[in-house]
């Protein structure tokens, strides 16, 4: 069984900015569950360090152009097995302030030389250079913060050289969030110089980390077949579409999975009345505990909810324009996220305006999120892309019925509510043809009409829950592919 590092820049439940967190999280313990001797390896982030147990130094590297020397922890992640390996080096992760913003929302201007570093240190683990009794048989990178890996991987590894070739996957959560900084940045990095060119890191004059990902990992993968599809085009490839279609033989698409330990509203703690499809009334419960915490009246009235980043891509444009709608449509809608300021000061000031029907929280708050999967009605996620998106799968799993639009791993996950599919029971939830308000409007109508026929929405909302969603499912996907890997020299 293979070998496993998984390079990471944030892990539930140590830390979390989004998705990425959660397959982190997740993913590697479904591997081990196949028999894989999975390690993750993240920055030493002051929160990361609080949470796992029994760290200890294992080595320290040295890596060119660094002062001073870096430490490699190693700890064990809480409820589970699986060891952490932690790159700590306190003048680029001991700060207050999240893994990629200060505490005001901006990004830390080092971010490159953070995960440059980041990324070297990744290598020294892969190659044996670390001065460890472990080595991986593969090397798994996420997203655009360990997109260096696989070139430098690539690079320490020429094909003439005698000795064990260490593979690399490189998983795309997002594309949108790409690493791009300027020329001179990349010259200040100490990387390899044949890097700048654009058949590797250069992108239109810039240095762009996915792209060491994209043209050097062995094997690409995002995290659902639809979006695999979507970024080898121009809509949503932002002008790398034409290296991922040329790379498509060797792209993927894997849906998430999620987490049954942490989302399920059978056992779920962080819930006020576990339900199951047996018992449906203590979801009634839940809506009302969450109407009164949030200050609504507890109406029978249809009740939505959105958890997520405040930002474009989540289509809150939308949900601006639905809400002074709300109560035409006898709809109310509860909000949880943070994000761009003028999206959160809009929200303050409609929730002052339509304080009958809508209700706003921002921060991020874990326990919260749980609480409105568990008590709302339906949930919105009218995103204009997602790349697979997980609440949509959260709200299936909660019987809360999700209202999203037709892209990405929305697509791949959800089933639209028709004539057909409803007398088929295999309906799951609303699918917006169109990203826009008025198509929004128009669905939340279609929804309003099939929850005043309760028989209709209780068989719709069985169907969801019944729908399975577990990572050993992705993770014998992910398995195959590096046992493909591993079983080859090199796939170039
Ligand atoms: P993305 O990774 O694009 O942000 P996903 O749907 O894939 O979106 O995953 C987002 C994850 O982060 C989900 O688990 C969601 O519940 C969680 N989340 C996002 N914003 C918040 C928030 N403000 N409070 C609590 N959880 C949040």
């Amino acid at each position: 069984m293979p070998k496993v590092l998984f390079a990471t820049s944030e892990a539930h439940p140590l830390i979390k900015t989004g998705g990425l967190a959660d397959v982190s999280g997740a993913l590697p313990i479904a591997l081990r569950a196949l028999g894989c001797d999975v390690k993750i390896i993240l920055p030493a982030y002051p929160e990361v360090l609080s949470k796992l147990s029994q760290t200890k130094t294992i080595s320290q590297l040295y890596i060119p152009g660094i002062a001073g020397t870096i430490k490699l922890l190693e700890g064990k992640l809480p409820d589970s097995n699986i060891k952490a390996l932690v790159v700590d080096y306190a003048a680029a992760f001991k700060r207050d302030g999240g893994p990629y913003q200060d505490p005001e929302g901006k990004p830390w201007q080092d971010n490159a030389e953070r995960f440059a570093l980041f990324s070297k240190a990744v290598c020294k683990v892969a190659l044996k250079q670390a001065n460890i009794n472990w080595q991986p048989e593969i090397v798994h990178c996420n997203d655009w913060q360990t997109g260096l890996v696989p070139a430098i991987l690539r690079l320490s590894q020429p094909a003439q050289i005698e000795g064990p070739y260490i593979p690399s996957v490189f998983t795309i959560h997002n594309l949108a969030y790409q690493g791009l900084y300027p020329q001179e940045i990349f010259f200040a990095l100490g990387l390899p110089t044949e890097l700048w060119s654009h058949s590797a890191l250069e992108f239109h004059n810039q240095m762009s980390f996915i792209k060491g990902g994209l043209v050097f990992a062995d094997r690409i993968t995002t995290v659902s077949p639809q979006y695999a599809l979507e970024i080898q085009n121009k809509k949503f490839g932002y002008g790398l579409e034409g290296l991922l279609s040329h790379r498509r033989s060797q792209l993927t698409g894997i849906l998430n999975g999620i987490d049954d330990k942490v989302w399920n509203p059978i056992i779920d703690p962080l819930i006020k009345n576990n339900y199951d499809l047996d018992n449906m009334q203590n979801k009634s419960l839940n809506k009302h505990y969450l109407q009164k915490y949030y200050g609504l009246e507890q109406t029978n009235d249809l009740l939505l909810g959105f958890i997520g980043r405040l930002v474009e891509q989540k289509g809150i444009d939308l949900i601006i324009k639905l809400i002074p709608r709300l109560k035409q449509l006898s709809a109310q809608l509860v909000i949880l996220g943070s994000g761009e300021s003028t999206f959160e000061t809009q929200l303050k000031q409609l929730a002052k305006k339509h304080s009958d029907v809508f209700r706003v929280q921002i921060g991020y708050d874990e326990a919260l999120a749980h609480k409105i999967e568990a008590g709302v009605d339906a949930f919105l996620m009218p995103s204009k892309f997602e790349p697979c998106g997980l609440n949509q799968m959260y709200s299936l799993r909660y019987g809360s019925i999700p209202i999203v639009t037709n892209v990405g791993g929305l697509s791949d996950s959800v089933v639209n509510v028709s004539d057909k599919t409803l007398k088929s029971n295999t309906a799951t939830g609303f699918l917006l043809d169109e990203p826009n308000a008025t198509e929004l409007i128009k669905t939340i109508n279609r929804v309003t009409a099939l929850y005043k026929k309760p028989k209709q929405w209780a068989s719709l909302v069985k169907t969801g829950m019944s729908q399975q969603f577990n990572w050993q499912t992705s993770a014998k996907q992910y398995l195959k592919l590096y046992q493909s890997l591993i079983s080859k020299t090199t796939s170039f």
